[in-house]
């Protein structure tokens, strides 16, 4: 069942993250429902079943694939006791916490975590030992919990001048680049775009095997054949992307938004890649950023899986059993941009890749520039 395999997948990536921020997964619960509960956002024999299986097998947190209303969490806190709930917005939001290096991202997160707790502040929690911690309650802390949501607004203006600030410094920053080609890899989180910064640029950014492992933004300079030019390395994007930070990380975006030419890097060894294709042009329709020339290159090709059915086996096909050969057909012939299969790991069809970036931003080099070629 087609709908069932793309349950478990977004739980396999809500398993993921929970995994990132420090967290282990003890149990799946699913409820299919034409249309969530207001109140407590599944129904309540559900959230019965939930209670009983977290009390009777000592489970310290439940975490909801998706964003919760005030009033949802407020009832299912009160409804399960004992237990920290968390949804998909605040599991995002801590997990950035914890990765955010610079103060500029720092900012960002914190000024995230605030507009999300505003709404919910004296409902989050309330019937939690406050000295638990933990996941969600990193950043703004509980002792804040109590405060005046007048002090927290404040904060907020604050936070917002501030990278207001910093926004401004940045587009100097970004303008005193000059005229140079400015090319951005984007990406759904872990598909290897800082790897392939790293390999092309031969710099050190850190790669792992966790979402988001990248916050800040690395520009490198990189030359192909003669040809120099700028080198991104963006924040991955994410299905469900929470709102406070697709609009706190503007400057991020930014680089995304001026870029001359994007690098849509797509993991082809991952069960729901489309998807994460599907995901990644949502946000750049979003941003603005979708009619920019671009370069499809799929990535983890040495990671590809693929079972090839029996003739006799009558099962239904499934994405399984296309191979890569396949795939590489279908998305040559139906992308409109140019289009390599490759892995950073191994360096496979690299210099197919670079002579296609190479192309690309002679293009726009020419264009930019044309009495010096
Ligand atoms: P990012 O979040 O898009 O920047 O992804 P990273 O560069 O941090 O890579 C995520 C994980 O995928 C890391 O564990 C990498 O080692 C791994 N990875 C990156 N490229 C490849 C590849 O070509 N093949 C395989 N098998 N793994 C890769």
């Amino acid at each position: 069942n087609q709908s069932e395999e793309k349950l478990d997948e977004y739980l396999d990536e809500l398993e993921f993250l929970a995994l990132t921020a420090g967290a282990s997964v003890d149990k799946r619960f699913i409820q299919k429902l034409t249309q969530q509960d207001p109140k407590t956002f599944i129904g309540s024999g559900k959230a019965q079943e939930i209670k009983e299986y977290v009390k009777s097998n000592n489970i310290g947190t439940v975490i909801f694939d998706d964003e919760l209303s005030p009033s949802q969490l407020k009832n299912l806190g009160k409804e399960m006791e004992d237990v920290k709930i968390l949804d998909r917005t605040n599991l995002i939001l801590d997990i950035f916490a914890q990765r955010a290096q610079t103060s500029y991202a720092r900012t960002q997160v914190e000024l995230a975590q605030y507009q999300y707790l505003l709404p919910r502040l004296s409902k989050m929690w309330s019937h939690l030992d406050k000295q638990k911690g933990g996941i969600g309650m990193r950043g703004p802390g509980e002792t804040e919990i109590e405060t005046d949501r007048r002090i927290i607004r404040d904060r907020i203006t604050l936070l917002k001048e501030k990278l207001k600030t910093i926004d401004k410094q940045m587009a100097t920053q970004r303008q005193n680049r000059g005229k140079m080609v400015r090319v951005a890899l984007v990406g759904y989180t872990n598909v290897g775009k800082s790897t392939l910064m790293n390999a092309i640029s031969k710099s050190d950014v850190f790669a792992e095997d966790k979402l988001f492992a990248t916050l800040d933004t690395t520009v490198r300079k990189v030359v192909i054949g003669n040809l120099p030019f700028l080198l991104t390395d963006t924040v991955g994007f994410i299905r469900k992307l929470p709102t406070q930070l697709v609009e706190s990380f503007k400057s991020t975006l930014d680089e995304v938004r001026e870029a001359d030419l994007l690098i849509h890097v797509v993991d082809i060894s991952h069960e729901s890649f489309e998807d994460q294709v599907n995901s990644v042009n949502q946000t750049l329709m979003e941003i603005n950023a979708h009619q920019k020339p671009m370069i499809m290159v799929f990535n983890k090709i040495d990671a590809f899986a693929y079972e090839k059915k029996e003739e006799d086996d009558l099962t239904p096909e499934s994405r399984k059993n296309i191979s890569l050969e396949e795939w590489m057909k279908t998305w040559m012939s139906k992308s409109q941009y140019p289009t390599v299969f490759i892995s950073a790991l191994n360096k496979e069809n690299f210099p197919e890749m670079k002579k296609m970036i190479y192309d690309e931003v002679l293009k726009i080099h020419i264009a930019r520039f044309p009495y010096n070629d």
